[in-house]
């Protein structure tokens, strides 16, 4: 592990014992994947069952990925973290629900989440996701190129306009939104509407944040193309990259309808891609880089990186990101050293921010090497406290 990543004194000194061996306890679970497994089933069916175990969930997998329900749950820990200079970025993690009023109500909580980021400096972007605006198979069928029925053109109409109410409102509070990215088969119609938006509201500096997955081969080229057609129509681009969170999804679905996979054929090529365009990024001046990861290397890569290129720490056009609740050895190391750092921190109703825990848990047992150094960085706070 890089050294300055292994201070875990810095990283964990918000949490209190109990919150670390809760962590702890937590991590030795998830680690477990026939316990994730079981956990997932039946937690699914106690909600749809209407059993009460929302208390449970809170106390055990919530509490520690997100926030609160509220945005006003969330203001203490924002102002904790804040107090080690790490930023957070609220994310209304409700997902899957694919009706008019869920969608509009996504709009208010952005719009809302851009007005705290405008008033307080702990909060430096605003975040939504695409499919928060808008029905996946409409985006869908646009990236197939097919053609909308009147109605569907009128729906798509809507989620334009969503999507320009956010960017504007963004632009006109001069806080920097960001975009997430989901599966290929929609993200097509998101990157064109994603660029519209930077087309109208990059004109002086990055806004507007697209995402890259780097697990996608094709992304490398994609970032160039989009370089080159912001540099010839005089925008700035602003872009999170991230390796990517669909990988086992998006390789199911090109196995069973029979295209080649989009990802990298192993982890090896995602970390070389990663490195790639985080690289391209740091070469010029007009591209805006929000680095979203918990991989030790690529983080430290970065640094030396603007080091190289003369980017000083605070410079604002240079973010870390990790995710609330993992890799704070990463995010308070590199904020007690004063880069710019900003924690996604997920918040909504216990049972609609479901999907996003699942998801995360799922990644913690995929990705095992990063659930054994999260265990073996609490066992090694938890022996320096004496615990
Ligand atoms: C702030 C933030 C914002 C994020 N936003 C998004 C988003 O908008 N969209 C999104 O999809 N994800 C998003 N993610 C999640 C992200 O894509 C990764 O899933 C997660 O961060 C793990 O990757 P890593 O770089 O942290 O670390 P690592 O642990 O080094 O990498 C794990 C990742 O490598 C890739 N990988 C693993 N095994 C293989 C393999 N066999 N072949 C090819 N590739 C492999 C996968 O992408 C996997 O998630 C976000 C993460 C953060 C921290």
């Amino acid at each position: 592990m890089n050294k300055i990543f292994e201070d875990t004194q810095t990283a964990f000194a918000l949490k209190s014992d109990t919150e670390l061996d809760r962590a702890y306890f937590l991590f030795k679970m998830i680690q477990s994947e026939p316990l994730v497994r079981i956990g997932t089933a039946i937690t699914n069916f106690a909600l749809k069952a209407h059993m009460p175990v929302e208390h449970l969930i809170r106390a055990s997998v919530f509490d520690h990925f997100c926030g609160g329900i509220t945005e006003e749950d969330c203001l203490p820990t924002i102002a904790n973290m804040f107090t080690k200079n790490v930023h957070a970025i609220l994310d209304y993690s409700v997902e899957g629900k694919e009706e008019e009023s869920q969608f509009n109500l996504a709009l208010e909580k952005t719009l809302q989440n851009i007005d705290f980021a405008q008033e307080k400096l702990s909060i430096p972007f605003a975040v939504f996701k695409p499919t928060g605006f808008g029905r996946l198979s409409l985006y869908q069928k646009i990236t197939e190129k097919k053609a909308l029925t009147d109605e569907e053109q009128e729906e798509w109409d809507t989620v334009v306009q969503r999507f320009n109410t956010v960017c504007k409102a963004a632009h006109d509070k001069d806080v920097p939104l960001l975009i997430d990215a989901e599966e290929s088969w929609m993200q097509g119609a998101a990157d064109d509407l994603t660029e519209e938006m930077m087309v109208l509201y990059n004109h002086k500096k990055a806004i507007v944040f697209n995402t890259l997955q780097m697990y996608r081969h094709d992304r490398l080229d994609y970032l160039k193309a989009l370089h080159k057609r912001a540099s010839e129509n005089g925008f700035y681009v602003g872009l999170k990259l991230v390796r990517g969170a669909y990988m086992e999804k998006e390789r199911e679905r090109a196995e069973e309808k029979g295209y080649p996979s989009p990802i990298c054929d192993n982890k090896q090529a995602t970390d070389i891609n990663f490195d790639a365009g985080i690289t391209y990024m740091m070469e010029y001046e007009k591209l805006a880089l929000f680095a979203g990861t918990h991989n030790e290397e690529s983080t430290h890569k970065l640094m030396e990186l603007a080091i190289e290129k003369g980017i000083s720490k605070n410079d604002k056009r240079l973010w870390f990101g990790q995710l609330y609740g993992m890799s704070d050895h990463i995010s308070y190391n590199l904020a007690a050293q004063g880069y710019n750092v900003a924690k996604y921190l997920p918040y909504g109703p216990v049972r609609d921010v479901m999907p996003y825990l699942i998801r995360r848990a799922e990644e913690n047992t995929s990705v095992s090497g990063q659930t054994s150094r999260e265990l073996s960085l609490l066992k090694t706070e938890r022996k320096r406290r004496k615990l």
